[in-house]
């Protein structure tokens, strides 16, 4: 039995699908004790969109702790808290016409964020209730749990889940439902027994639930709704957001103003914790240390942060690659959708956000156990863990792409051959 498994709680969980111990990692690489090396294709759960130990990132890093750059402040005013600010308004705000958003630095998790977000969504309506919807994930603290709908996340609250009403994702019925429409009524009708909903939480593409990925078309449509009902539309863009999709934001170019969006995950850059909401100027309505906390704003990531904004973001070529690595990420996938499965396999996601639906959690553990073997590391999501999650980090290299796929290729040929009841590994 190893250290982890005699002392190290049963909450743990990534570990059992890669229970090997890692030591160090480099760009899309991970090295173990044992010095093997594996191709990373889960990247933190999409918090290291530019690889592990970046040596722009590492360098400003080593040299800030090296002068006695502080590292805990609080929310004291620190000289890179201004320079983060500083770049994140000139280089992704300003030009995005969002230069008079407002920014609240959190308790450094995901989850805080949102919590954040929905407590702000509901001091400012003074409504309760929030609308989320089916397969979204937004966290496991109560508040942001609430709004995630997974069962098994549900299941540890302990507590009930309430002021939250869940609505169908775009396509949740398919293509000929219009799960807009149906909201409206349903929010337009006294006596639906929905109660008038504070905000919308909402992700772009589903990071946990699946790798579902809204049309810019029911966005837009979701938006008019929030505005027509006096509802404020929170973009959860913690896992999509920071370039996954092949622009900073998830919903950029699709002609949408959410009020308030959250980021995290990648937000640092280097894989430290930081989260952040943005708000819409007049919604900033806190009382100071209304929603406190310890640490928030990690001058570490504030460090790497501004120089990974400066670094992948002063212009359109990061985010170019990006889209152009999502399209030949996407050929491969779809090439071994079809040699081994045209009709029982689907590939789904956008960007660099892309992955297979199996037609089972089995299949598509068995593809990722089989991948494992092979040195490739990629995790599932999905209603049942059903989607094989291609999330590597953007700054892959094509030849790493291509090796990955070669990976899952056999991964698919070798499951696929075997019977269903023998492919849980
Ligand atoms: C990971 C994630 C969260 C929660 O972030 P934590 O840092 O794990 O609390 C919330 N929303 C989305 C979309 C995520 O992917």
């Amino acid at each position: 039995m190893t250290i982890f498994e005699a002392k190290e709680s049963t909450v743990r969980s990534y570990c059992r699908s890669f229970p090997d111990v890692f030591r160090d990692a480099r760009g899309a690489e991970l090295m173990t004790t044992d010095g093997a090396r594996y191709l990373d294709f889960l990247a933190g759960a999409g918090s290291l969109n530019y690889g592990h130990n970046h040596p722009v990132l590492k360098k400003v890093l080593v040299d800030y702790i090296q002068n006695d750059g502080i590292t805990h402040s609080l929310d004291l005013y620190t000289a890179v808290k201004a320079r983060f600010i500083d770049t994140f308004q000139r280089l992704i705000l300003a030009p995005r016409g969002m230069g008079s958003f407002r920014l609240q630095f959190t308790g450094p998790t995901g989850a805080n964020a949102v919590e954040a977000a929905l407590k702000l969504a509901r001091k400012v309506t003074g409504r309760t209730n929030v609308l989320s919807f089916t397969n979204g994930f937004h966290g496991c603290s109560i508040g942001a749990l609430s709004a995630t709908g997974n069962s098994h996340h549900r299941g540890g609250a302990g507590v009930p889940l309430s002021h939250v009403s869940r609505m169908p994702y775009a396509n949740y019925f398919g293509d000929q439902v219009n799960t807009i429409t149906m909201m409206d009524r349903m929010l337009s009708d006294p006596s639906s027994g929905i109660d008038r909903p504070a905000a919308a939480i909402v992700e772009v593409v589903q990071g946990e639930g699946g790798l579902n990925a809204a049309s810019p078309d029911w966005m837009r449509k979701l938006e008019s709704l929030c505005r027509r009902h006096g509802m404020l539309l929170i973009v959860d863009d913690i896992q999509a957001g920071c370039g996954r999709t092949g622009h900073f934001f998830s919903f950029e170019e699709m002609g949408i103003a959410p009020d308030i969006i959250v980021l995290s995950k990648s937000l640092s850059g280097f894989g430290l914790p930081m989260a952040l909401v943005l708000m819409k100027e007049e919604l900033d309505q806190w009382k100071p240390g209304e929603h406190n906390g310890t640490f928030r704003g990690n001058n570490h990531a504030f460090v790497t942060a501004t120089a990974a904004l400066e670094h992948f973001w002063s212009d359109d070529a990061f985010a170019r690659s990006v889209r152009s690595k999502g399209r030949l990420l996407a050929e491969r996938l779809n090439r071994i959708v079809l040699r081994h499965g045209p009709h029982s396999l689907r590939v789904k996601g956008r960007g660099m956000m892309l992955g297979i639906a199996c037609p089972d959690g089995e299949t598509a553990d068995a593809v990722c156990a089989r991948s494992y073997e092979n040195r490739l590391i990629l995790e599932t999501c999905g209603s049942n863990a059903e989607v094989v999650k291609c999330l590597s980090p953007l700054t892959v290299t094509r030849e790493q792409i291509d090796r990955a796929m070669d990976i899952l290729d056999d991964a698919f040929a070798a499951v696929l051959s075997k019977p269903l009841s023998s492919r849980s590994s």
